[in-house]
């Protein structure tokens, strides 16, 4: 009998990992980081030995860290098989596993200089930049659509998900007690109503899901609401002479906000004349998507600027990239009336916290969150309403306004959730990960009342036979 075991983002949206064991091998479906606080930082540092020496092949739904983000500490502990991804995941994978690498190894570097003046003991790294390089080695990339055998028992198919760039649904066939069970895993299921993706692909059939539930809690408002109150933000912005700080992630985000500015500009409606794209990495991925447009949705390219020329003129004109920490901090001496967009998304790193030591205590300043914030993490902090908040050791007041725009969301809210999974011609026992427990309470019981379906929600380590 083939079993899974549920040993990531259960009750919770990062560190996604699920074990599964058929006759012939013991799969890993993805190995993602933990995010949000220290508590996070010390699930990572965790020893992944047991794992390493038992699994066989990892496959991994996309690129975003909390799905990927731990593969190379697996192979940093031993793993040496391989590793299965969509070709679009794995051009993201060598940008964000290298970036990781160098940001942890700076952090560290900070982290062990306090603890060695504090006679603590030092820590080790996650992982270093030789064990991406190896991860990257063992990486093997298919197309949507491509049938690949993993073992004599499991045949591994990807789906488009349409969330980010190469981003998949896994269908996953195997065999357990002598017949043929198909599990299918979300993965990050798109917004079918996000720009530059297309729509999530629709399997027809399965016998477990494992769905997604980050938005499982609630639906999006209309894009065309937020996208008006992205303008009207904007533009009090640039009445008042204050900055715009977008914290966003490099991956996906930046691109959907870089194509709603473009747009807002074509209409008249875009009055700042400094935008800048202050993210190294965040210019490398919206590169790798113009390179890609044509895998991206057709319609959306064609409309926009996205299809021709270069970058930063055709995608917005005006904007500027900011790629060294020299035009980071030249930024600073521009006095109001800038649009920064910057990493990390939920602001746990990245320069965006240096923009905001400069902007929060501005009243005239505004923070857009276009972006799912984990608890414990800043950006949290912010949207809560702090009115304090600490940044390189001191304590900031927050004068700034911090306006949330959920609509810009990649991912499925209630609605598209219930209806993707409802659409099976098979019924499925469905399973809710990667969500926040109340978020999963509201989506089972939107199951109940609207499908009339059972589904669960798993315990950490709790196993299921397939
Ligand atoms: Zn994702």
């Amino acid at each position: 009998m083939s079993q899974i075991t549920f040993l990531g983002a259960v009750g919770e949206v990062t560190g996604s990992r699920y074990l599964i064991e058929t006759d012939s091998a013991n799969l890993l479906l993805e190995c993602g980081l933990h995010q949000g606080g220290a508590q996070a930082e010390e699930r990572n540092r965790r020893s992944l030995a047991d794992l390493a020496r038992t699994v066989d092949g990892v496959i991994v739904s996309h690129g975003h860290l909390d799905h990927s983000g731990l593969i190379p500490r697996l192979v940093h502990d031993g793993f040496t098989g391989p590793i299965y991804c969509t070709t679009g995941t794995l051009e993201l994978l060598q940008i964000m596993w290298r970036d990781a690498a160098q940001v942890m190894g700076r952090e560290l570097e900070w982290e062990n200089r306090w603890r060695d003046k504090a006679g603590k003991p030092l820590l080790e790294p996650v992982y270093l930049p030789e064990d991406v390089d190896q991860a990257l080695e063992q990486c093997h990339a298919f197309s949507y659509g491509q049938a690949v055998d993993l073992c004599a028992d499991a045949r591994l198919v990807f789906r488009d998900a349409g969330h980010i760039l190469g981003s998949a649904i896994v269908e996953l066939n195997v065999q357990s007690g002598g017949r043929d069970r198909r599990l299918v895993f979300s993965g990050d299921l798109g917004n079918p109503r996000s720009v530059l993706m297309r729509d999530p692909d629709q399997p027809e059939s399965a016998d477990m899901v494992l769905l997604e539930s980050t938005y499982g809690d609630r639906d999006h408002r209309p894009l065309e609401d937020t996208i008006e109150e992205f303008a009207q933000v904007l533009e009090e912005a640039h009445a008042e002479g204050g900055n715009v700080l977008i914290p966003a992630f490099a991956v996906g985000r930046t691109q959907e906000i870089l194509y709603h500015l473009g747009t807002l500009r074509r209409e008249g409606r875009l009055r700042q004349q400094h935008i800048f794209l202050d993210s190294p990495m965040a210019i490398e991925v919206t590169e790798l998507y113009h390179r890609h447009r044509r895998s991206l949705e057709a319609e959306d390219v064609a409309s926009s600027g996205w299809n021709s020329g270069q970058l930063a003129e055709s995608i917005l004109p005006g904007l500027q990239l900011s790629r060294t920490v020299d035009d980071s901090m030249a930024i600073n001496r521009i006095h109001g009336g800038a649009i920064i967009i910057a990493g990390s998304g939920m602001c746990t790193g990245g320069r965006i916290r240096h923009h905001l030591k400069y902007n929060l205590g501005r009243r005239n300043c505004r923070i857009i969150i276009a972006g799912f914030q984990a608890s414990g993490t800043l950006g949290r902090q912010l949207v809560d309403g702090a009115e304090t908040v600490k940044l390189f050791g001191d304590t900031i007041t927050v004068r700034a306004s911090v306006h949330t725009l959920g609509g810009f969301s990649a991912h499925a809210g209630q609605s598209e959730l219930l209806g993707w999974a409802g659409r099976f011609r098979t019924r499925p026992r469905v399973f809710l990960v990667h969500g926040e427990p109340e978020a999963q309470r509201q989506l089972q019981q939107a199951f109940k009342d609207q499908l009339e379906v059972d589904v669960s929600i798993p315990e950490p380590g709790q196993t299921e036979p397939l």
